[in-house]
């Protein structure tokens, strides 16, 4: 890559104008540009969206469900006792299964959905707004919830060790719950809790105090 400069040097007498060109080259500048952004919005460990990425493309979503009048979905997940991998296995080990875990929910969301890690072993699945109904929003989300749940059931091979996990899952959907796109991550937070005082391995939904009338997808 090259950066141009070119300045015009007016000579005395009209038409002999002399013209410089400088050539700089900016691949090094461009290449860092491009490692701070990577550093700014992106998880070093797995690739994925880091949490301001997720919030800005939540923000993207909101912004656009207020035209398009459709509904998507925020699902949040957290790995059950993940803890304990690391302390039996080391460090490396419980880093290994975090990639791994990211490329299984990669592999079962569309190119328009974000897949991000928020925290230590936290992912927060952020799916575009393409539903006409609630209802169909919410049957999706329960769907790709499930969808996750299981993939992360399947074993986890780990240099030379085979590990299981299970996820607590919860899900809310947009723009129906909390507007706002750090209320809407919260709620969603707080259904993966409900999974979690489940005893772990579960999907659950989202339902706020004074709107009840949302029901329970079993599965
Ligand atoms: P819970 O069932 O309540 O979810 O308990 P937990 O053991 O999964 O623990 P929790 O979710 O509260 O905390 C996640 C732990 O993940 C904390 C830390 O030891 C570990 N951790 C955080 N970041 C990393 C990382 O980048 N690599 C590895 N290997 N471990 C991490
Ligand atoms: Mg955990």
């Amino acid at each position: 890559r090259q950066w141009v400069t070119i300045t015009a040097i007016p000579g005395e007498k009209n038409g002999d104008t002399k013209y410089i060109a400088v050539l700089s080259n900016i691949t090094e500048q461009y290449q860092l540009e491009q490692e701070m952004h990577q550093l700014a919005f992106y998880d070093p460990l797995t690739s994925l969206p880091n949490r301001r990425l997720l919030i800005n493309r939540i923000k993207q979503e909101l912004a656009m469900t207020q035209r398009s009048e459709l509904f998507g979905s925020v699902i949040y997940l957290d790995i059950d006792k993940f803890k304990s991998l690391n302390d039996r296995f080391g460090h490396h080990a419980g880093d290994q299964l975090l990639i791994q875990v990211a490329q299984r929910i990669k592999a079962i969301l569309r190119e328009e959905d974000t897949a991000s890690r928020i925290g230590g072993d936290e992912f927060v699945i952020l799916i575009h707004a393409t539903k006409s109904t609630i209802d169909k929003a919410l049957n999706s989300a329960a769907l790709i919830s499930n969808k996750i749940k299981d993939q992360l059931n399947k074993p986890f091979q780990l240099d030379d060790i085979t590990h299981y996990i299970t996820p607590s899952i919860g899900y809310t959907v947009y723009p129906d719950n909390g507007y706002i796109a750090e209320e809407l991550l919260k709620n969603a937070d707080q259904a993966m809790y409900s999974s979690k005082n489940k005893g772990g391995n579960s999907v659950s939904l989202f339902q706020s105090e004074n709107e009840n009338h949302h029901a329970e997808l079993a599965f």
